[in-house]
């Protein structure tokens, strides 16, 4: 899927949109989601304009998938989750349920989450 830069993390990291920010470094900004589903939950999206993981590891400059996956662990540290432990998700196209067009993974925690996924054969 093209991208499509009206999508709403597009218009979060320009600032058009308001967002309650966690952490933000020169190739990642991280927010709290505005539906969360645990105690912690935060969104945290590249800069580098991409839809997808794949998409994201095939056309980014390595410095800034680094700097992405690099951001997400400072999160994830800057949030008290590294000695309970935590999930991250990222939801990708039809089949992943993924709403918005713009790569996020999700960062859960705060709680003991469960299993990974309800079995549905
Ligand atoms: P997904 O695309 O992985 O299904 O989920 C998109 C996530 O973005 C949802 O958890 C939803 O609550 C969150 N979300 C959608 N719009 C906004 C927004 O404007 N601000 C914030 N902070 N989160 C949003």
């Amino acid at each position: 899927m093209a991208y499509d830069d009206t999508n709403i993390f597009a218009r979060i990291l320009r600032g058009e949109i308001p967002c309650k920010k966690v952490h933000e470094t020169e190739y990642a900004l991280a927010f709290h989601d505005i539906n969360p589903r645990a105690p912690v939950h935060v969104l945290v999206i590249p800069k580098f304009p991409a839809v997808t993981y794949d998409e994201f590891v095939a056309k980014a400059p390595a410095e800034a998938v680094a700097g992405y996956f690099r951001a997400m662990g400072e999160v994830v540290e800057k949030l008290g989750l590294v000695a309970p432990g935590y999930r991250v998700l990222a939801n990708t196209g039809e089949h992943g349920h993924q709403e918005v067009q713009h790569l996020h993974f999700h960062v859960f925690g705060g709680r003991p989450l469960g299993p990974m996924i309800k079995r549905i054969d």
